[in-house]
C-alpha cells in the first residue's frame, strides 16, 4: 500500500476561487489546511471570467419565464442561454428542480442570500487588493468603476429597471438613465441602445490575479498547496472518509472540503452522493486593437454580454449553455458574442467597416450551476467529515469570500455569517 505523505486537518479538493478562499479562511482560523488541484490553482472556471464584483447582479439563474425562454431559444445557435438537449436522467431531474425554482418567491429568497455574500466579498477583495498594493504588489486590477446595464429593447430596459428596484431594497443603489443620458454617459455605446441603469458602487478585479493573491496569502499563513494531482477515489469506513486517493498518492485528512466547481458531481459520485450541478458553459475573449474603450463594465442585457475594461485589455464574455463536462468551442456562440459587441459598441477601428471585432485569448469555463441557483455550503448528511462548498453558478468570484467565511463558520462551530439554511446541501434529497 502507498505510504501517506500528507495528513492535514483539512483537505480542500479544488483550487478555484472557492477552494482557495475557503482554505485561507480555515487556515487563518487555526486549522492546518492543504489544497489539492489537478491543474494549477485558479485555472478552472475561475481563470478568465468577467471579473465582476457586483452585488447588483446577484441574481440566481432560475427566474420567472427563464425555462420558456430557453425552450424558445433551443434552435438558435447564437442564443445567450441554451440547454444542450441530450438523453439524461440527471438533466431531466435538474430541469425539474430548476422549473420549481423559477417563481418570484424563490427568486427573491435567493437574491437575499446572494446579495449578502456579494457585499461581504466585495469588501473583502477591496481589502486584499489594498494589502497587496501596500506590500509592493499590484492592486489585482481592483477598481470601483460601477456597472452599467444597457439594452437595445424596451423589455431589456424594463428588466434592468426592475432589477434596480429589487436591489434598492437590499442596499444596492442604482439610477435609471434614459437613451440620451446613457449615450452621453458612455460614448462608446451605439445609438441602438434605448436606455439603461447605472450602479455606481460595483467593482471589478482581475480574476486570475485574485486567485494567485489568495493562494499567496494562504501559503503565507502556513497552508500547503500540494503538487498538482487529481482526487480519483476515496476510502470510506464507518460513515467517514478515511483516505483520499490522488494521482500523487493518498492523503489522510480529518475533513474533506469538496470545492471542485463543475467537477464536483463526478467526485461526489465516487462517494455515492448525488450533487445536482450542471456546467453552464460560457466564453470570454480579449478584443484586439480597440482604439476606444468603455469607461466602465457594461452588461448588454438583451444579449447577455459582459464587457470589462481591464487596464491592459478589453474582455468580453457571454453565453450560458447547460452541458455535462463538454468543453468544445461553439463557433456560432463565439460569433454571437462578437456580433453583440459590434452591434452595441463603437470601439474605433472596426467602425468604418462595420466588422466584428478581432479577438484573442478565447477561453471557456463551466459555471457550476445548481438547479435553484444557490450554492451548496454545508456538511454532507451521509459522510460526517465531508463538507461541500460548491455550485456558485455565475457568481463564484463575487460570492467567494462570503461563502468561505460561512463555510469556516459552520466547520468551526462559530456563529454563521448568514443563515445557513438556504445553502444546505441536502435540500436536493
Ligand atoms: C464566461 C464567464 C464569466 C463569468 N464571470 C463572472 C463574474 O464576472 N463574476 C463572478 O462572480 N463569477 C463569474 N463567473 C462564474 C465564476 O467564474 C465561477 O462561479 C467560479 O469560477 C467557480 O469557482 P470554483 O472554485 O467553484 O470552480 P473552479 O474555478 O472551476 O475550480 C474548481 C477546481 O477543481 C479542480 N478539480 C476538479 N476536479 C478535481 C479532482 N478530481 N481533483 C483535484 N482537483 C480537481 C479543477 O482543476 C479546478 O481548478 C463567470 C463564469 C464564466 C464561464
Amino acid at each position: 500500500m502507498d505510504s501517506v505523505k500528507h495528513k492535514p486537518d483539512v483537505l480542500v479538493v479544488g483550487g478555484g476561487i472557492i477552494g482557495l478562499c475557503t482554505a485561507l479562511e480555515l487556515q487563518t482560523s487555526g486549522r492546518s489546511v492543504a489544497i489539492l488541484d489537478r491543474g494549477g490553482v485558479g485555472a478552472g472556471c475561475s481563470f478568465a471570467n468577467a471579473g465582476w464584483l457586483t452585488p447588483c447582479f446577484a441574481m440566481p439563474l432560475p427566474q420567472p419565464g427563464m425555462l420558456l425562454k430557453a425552450i424558445s431559444w433551443l434552435l438558435d445557435a447564437q442564443s445567450p442561454f441554451h440547454i444542450q438537449p441530450r438523453l439524461s436522467l440527471d438533466l431531466v431531474r435538474w430541469l425539474w428542480r430548476f422549473r420549481q425554482a423559477t417563481n418570484r418567491r424563490t427568486m427573491l429568497a435567493s437574491i437575499e442570500v446572494l446579495v449578502a455574500l456579494s457585499h461581504y466579498t466585495l469588501a473583502w477583495f477591496e481589502k486584499l487588493a489594498a494589502t497587496t498594493a501596500a506590500n509592493g504588489g499590484d492592486a489585482l486590477g481592483f477598481e470601483r468603476r460601477g456597472l452599467l446595464m444597457v439594452s437595445g429593447t424596451n423589455d431589456g430596459v424594463e428588466a434592468a429597471v426592475n432589477e434596480m428596484q429589487l436591489m434598492a431594497d437590499r442596499g444596492v443603489s442604482g439610477r435609471h438613465l434614459d437613451r440620451d443620458a446613457v449615450l452621453a454617459f458612455e460614448p462608446t455605446l451605439r445609438p441602438r441602445v434605448l436606455g439603461g441603469v447605472y450602479f455606481p458602487d460595483e467593482a471589478q478585479i482581475d480574476p486570475y490575479c485574485a486567485s494567485l493573491a489568495v493562494a499567496a496569502a494562504f501559503r503565507a499563513a502556513g497552508g500547503a498547496i500540494l503538487p498538482p494531482a487529481e482526487a480519483y477515489d476515496f476510502d470510506v469506513s464507518a460513515g467517514r472518509i478515511s483516505r483520499v486517493m490522488t494521482t500523487q498518492g493518498p492523503v489522510e485528512p480529518d475533513l474533506v472540503v469538496l470545492a471542485a466547481g463543475s467537477w464536483s458531481p463526478s467526485i461526489a459520485t465516487r462517494l455515492g452522493l448525488r450533487v445536482p450541478i450542471l456546467g453552464g458553459k460560457g466564453y470570454s475573449m480579449t478584443v484586439d486593437g480597440a482604439t476606444r474603450r468603455p469607461a466602465r463594465p457594461i452588461m448588454i442585457v438583451d444579449r447577455k454580454i459582459a464587457v470589462t475594461p481591464f487596464p491592459d485589455r478589453l474582455r468580453v464574455a457571454g453565453t450560458l449553455e447547460l452541458v455535462d463536462q463538454d468543453f468544445s468551442i461553439s463557433v456560432s456562440r463565439l460569433q454571437g458574442i462578437r456580433r453583440g459587441v459590434r452591434d452595441y459598441l463603437d470601439l474605433g477601428d472596426h467602425e468604418a467597416a462595420g466588422a466584428e471585432p478581432d479577438v484573442r485569448d478565447i477561453w471557456r469555463g463551466l459555471r457550476p450551476c445548481t438547479p435553484d441557483g444557490v450554492p451548496m455550503i454545508g456538511f454532507s448528511q451521509r459522510l460526517a467529515n465531508l463538507f461541500l462548498c460548491t455550485g456558485h453558478q455565475m457568481l463564484g468570484l463575487q460570492t467567494a469570500a462570503g461563502s468561505a467565511r460561512l463555510a469556516a463558520d459552520l466547520v468551526l462551530g462559530r456563529p454563521p455569517l448568514t443563515h445557513p439554511y438556504p445553502f444546505r446541501p441536502e435540500r436536493f434529497g
